[in-house]
């Protein structure tokens, strides 16, 4: 009985619910008024960011961010995407992944100087605290995160 879960608060009626992670991506109700728990608190999966959504996904989400940027060519990249999926699954509720397609968005990769592909970008609390370039393994991204959540 030591599964690992989260707390999600209900939008309509405050109840804090705790849901195992395992349960997640089975689109969790409340408890007690059976209202859908909000799907900003947690990402199962990660979330594709453009441009235009950076401000709102990235820098306002009011927690850490671990943002993939990379391009649908990239060899690395396509490596790295199961990881990535991995990683939100595990990291649901305290870190929210999110992939960006550089080529379709340059405004983010000039904004922060993205030379190479894949590189990682992570945010907490919409500063940019750390640039990991080149595909890493899911070790190494558990450890980068424990200094982040
Ligand atoms: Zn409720």
């Amino acid at each position: 009985m030591n599964q690992e879960s989260v707390i999600i608060q209900c939008k309509n009626c405050r109840t804090k619910n705790r849901v195992p992670k395992q349960r997640i991506k089975d689109d969790p109700v409340c408890g007690k008024c059976r209202t859908p728990l909000p799907e900003m608190t947690f990402y199962s999966s990660p979330v594709m960011v453009s441009d235009s959504t950076f401000h709102q996904d990235v820098l306002s989400y009011p927690g850490p961010v671990l943002l993939d940027c990379w391009a649908p060519w990239c060899g690395p990249c396509k490596m790295m995407g199961p990881i990535l999926d991995q990683v939100a699954r595990e990291y649901a509720g305290r870190v929210k992944v999110a992939k960006i397609n550089v080529d379709q968005n340059p405004m983010i990769s000039s904004r922060y100087n993205i030379l190479s592909i894949p590189t990682l970008l992570f945010f907490k609390n919409g500063q940019l605290v750390n640039t990991v370039p080149g595909a890493i393994q899911k070790p190494e991204i558990d450890r980068l995160m424990a200094g982040m959540v």
